[in-house]
């Protein structure tokens, strides 16, 4: 099992509010080094799919399974911080009282060389040394951001979970930090679960798509395979902002 498992897996995971099936049955996997985009529009039912997988919510049945070993099945679960998972979020700010190498160590054991010896790994990669005893208050939003992505990747996360990161910044800078933070995260080599509602951001980004409508995968595949061929008049219409 263990090599060929997915890195992360979810079977028929499925979320009550109330009466209302907010993710309905969503089965996906994702490999090391892949990045896939969960897709769709506001209130389909995205970040509460990725909080499952964080473990900040439990599902109400289904399965979340990682390198081919079970984590979640809505009864038994391996608390939120020994899941090997990174978050970034677009509102999951920067410590303000700690600077950038603080910040950046914040999740890190070892000594402090070690420490130390990855946190300037990470920040030359995203190229910021020069900020390394900058506060947040200091840095722009790009910045901010090239530092929150250190720090998520400074644990090595099997698997990250992103959402909608990109989505305080301002088209100026967005498209250069989606190139940049991509890169990244294929050199570290990642299991990247991406949510946006933005198709152009998935085009953008993903190894492979999957659309999700009213709490349930509609398609899955390749971005120019969706692109080309939606799966129904929705999608068409869901799609038709690009040029
Ligand atoms: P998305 O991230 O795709 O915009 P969400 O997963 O945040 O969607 O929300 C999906 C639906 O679930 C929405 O209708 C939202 O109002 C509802 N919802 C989310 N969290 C809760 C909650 N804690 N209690 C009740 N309803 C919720
Ligand atoms: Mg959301």
């Amino acid at each position: 099992m263990q090599g060929t498992a997915p890195r992360l897996e979810i079977r028929n995971l499925t979320r009550l509010f109330g009466g209302a099936c907010v993710v309905d049955d969503v089965s996906l996997s994702i490999k090391s080094g892949q990045v896939m985009c969960l897709l769709g529009p506001s209130g389909c039912g995205k970040s509460t799919t990725l909080r499952m997988i964080a473990g900040v919510d439990m599902q109400d049945s289904g399965e979340i399974w990682v390198d081919g070993t079970l984590i979640c099945d809505g009864a038994f679960t391996v608390p939120a911080e020994q899941r090997g998972i990174g978050l970034m979020f677009q509102d999951f700010a920067l410590f303000p009282h700690m600077n950038v190498a603080d910040n950046v160590a914040f999740g890190l054991k070892g000594t402090r060389a070690e420490k130390l010896s990855r946190v300037e790994e990470l920040l030359a990669k995203v190229g910021l040394m020069r900020l390394i005893d900058a506060y947040p208050h200091q840095l722009s939003g790009g910045e901010q951001q090239r530092v929150a992505l250190a720090r998520a990747l400074a644990p090595r996360p099997k698997i990250m979970l992103m959402d909608e990161p990109f989505s305080g910044l301002d088209n100026r800078l967005r498209d250069g930090i989606r190139d940049e933070t991509l890169a990244l995260l294929k050199e570290e080599g990642t299991a990247v679960l991406l949510v946006t509602h933005e198709p152009e951001e998935a085009m953008r980004m993903a190894d492979e798509i999957a659309l999700m409508r009213d709490g349930k995968i509609v398609q899955r595949g390749a971005p120019y395979n969706i692109y080309n061929s939606p799966a129904d008049l929705e999608a068409v219409g869901f799609f038709s902002d690009i040029n």
